[in-house]
């Protein structure tokens, strides 16, 4: 219906290096206030996704929308002022500054006027992922689960409307993992921001979100409620089953 067009469409999407399809034909949407999980087997095109819905990479063929309109030719810097934000595999933090350092850097460019309600909201950030203790440690003393959560933190002080997560979970401690699966979930209900997250925890990824995706060898095997996805036949032949 007029109106009812999701926050990010990727449709027919394909890329290919040299002689490899990494993405052959990709297409499903993430709606307003809603998170996606994205799994597949190595190799399956995850990470070139992310990286064609970031501006990373041009796709070769087919569309993305994000929030109405194509993001044929934009920069991830273009990307980012639209309300796209990104999480790595490796948490990129500013190692030799503080906590709260890390969380004003995305804020450099704003108006003085503005910056006194952003810097609160820097520390209620930090509050949200529980770190407002270590505020004044440097990045590079947190540990790695901290820095993940700082660097989530960081993702959010500008109110993206959707956030890419590559593998949030890998490496990190299971308490950490159930705080940032509880920030993203509440980022979501507060802020009504969405998610597209890449993962291997599956079991994970099924509580969470509220629509998965599974590829294989670059196109999608299935899509749809998470209970369903992991029981296509198609996702356990290609992923879950050995
Ligand atoms: P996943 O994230 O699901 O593990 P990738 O998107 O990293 O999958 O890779 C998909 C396919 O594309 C793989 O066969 C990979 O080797 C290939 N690929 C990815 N990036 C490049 C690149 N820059 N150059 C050549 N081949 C690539």
């Amino acid at each position: 219906a007029a109106g009812a067009e999701a926050l990010l469409t990727i449709d027919g999407v394909g890329k290919r290096f040299g002689g490899v399809a990494a993405v052959r034909d990709v297409s499903f949407s993430v709606a307003d206030r809603s998170v996606v999980g994205l799994i597949g087997p190595n190799g399956s095109g995850k990470t070139t996704l992310l990286n064609i819905v970031n501006g990373v990479l041009a796709p070769d063929r087919g569309e993305i929308r994000l929030g109405g309109s194509a993001t044929a030719g934009r920069r991830p810097s273009d990307l980012a002022a639209l309300g796209l934000a990104r999480t790595f595999q490796a948490a990129r933090v500013f190692r030799t500054l503080t906590a709260m350092q890390n969380l004003f850097v995305p804020l450099l460019h704003q108006k003085a006027l503005e910056r006194r309600a952003a810097h609160r909201r820097a520390f209620d950030l930090l509050v949200f992922v529980g770190l407002e203790r270590h505020a004044d440690r440097v990045a590079s003393e947190l540990s790695g689960g901290q820095q993940r959560l700082l660097e989530f933190a960081r993702t959010l002080v500008t109110r993206p409307r959707i956030v890419l997560m590559d593998e949030p979970f890998a490496g990190v401690h299971p308490q950490i993992k159930a705080t940032l699966i509880r920030c993203i979930r509440e980022t979501v209900s507060r802020e009504g921001a969405s998610f597209l997250i890449v993962s291997h925890e599956v079991p994970d990824l099924v509580a969470m979100s509220d629509r998965m995706v599974c590829l294989v060898e670059g196109a999608v095997a299935a899509w749809g409620a998470p209970a369903d996805v992991v029981q296509e036949e198609k996702v356990i032949d290609g992923y879950l089953g050995r």
